[in-house]
């Protein structure tokens, strides 16, 4: 028994939501069954990237925080013989400033957030546990990821994503281009609706 060489091998598209199959040496990035599936996964990505950046209001994609890069021989270096210093590498990225976007209030009460800036120790005490709060209301719990409220303006919102987009470009973070006209459409204008992923694959310019 042998392999002829006219059998084709198909692989799955690596877009969840897709069914498609597609021969060998024929998917797009790799592993889709199409530029457009590749562009929506890249457009998930990137959205849930946003989400998980401080500096950016995961709702409506205004900027909260500026982070002031610190010269590098600010950073603490790395101290010999240290089993954790392989961490500090990472500890002074640089100082966090407040946009007019954003200030200081409570996020949430009940229970504990772990502070990733404290080494991932629970805030000690009954104490409301503060945050930055944006103008839109929303907070940086993260459990407020999946909420949508507070845009009143679907469009400009769409337009701040594009802006948060182009600056992530800017530090590259990505190497894609987004079209902020077709976001806009894609996204709608009911913010209930919003898909805010699919909008964003759906608005990736072809290269
Ligand atoms: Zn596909
Ligand atoms: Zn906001």
């Amino acid at each position: 028994m042998s392999v002829t060489s006219t059998q084709r091998e198909r692989y799955d598209c690596d877009r969840d939501a897709c069914e498609q199959t597609f021969p060998k040496g024929a998917g797009a990035e790799g592993s889709y069954c199409s530029q457009r599936c590749a562009d929506l996964v890249t457009g998930r990505n990137l959205v849930q990237h946003i989400q998980r950046d401080h500096r950016f209001c995961h709702n409506c994609f205004r900027q909260v925080k500026e982070i002031e890069r610190v010269d590098k021989t600010l950073i603490v270096g790395p101290v010999e013989h240290d089993s954790v210093a392989d961490t500090f590498a990472d500890c002074i990225v640089g100082y966090e400033h407040l946009t007019e976007h954003g200030e200081l209030g409570e996020r949430q009460d009940g229970h504990y957030v772990l502070d990733e800036d404290a080494g991932g120790r629970a805030p000690s005490g009954d104490a409301v546990v503060t945050g930055t709060v944006c103008s839109c209301g929303t907070t940086d719990h993260r459990d407020d990821y999946l909420r949508r409220e507070g845009i009143t303006s679907t469009p400009a919102a769409a337009r701040r994503l594009c802006d948060i987009l182009a600056l992530l470009g800017r530090e590259d973070q990505h190497d894609k281009t987004v079209d902020a006209t077709q976001l806009v459409d894609a996204v709608g204008g009911d913010p209930a609706t919003a898909d805010w992923e699919r909008a964003v694959g759906e608005a990736i310019e072809p290269r």
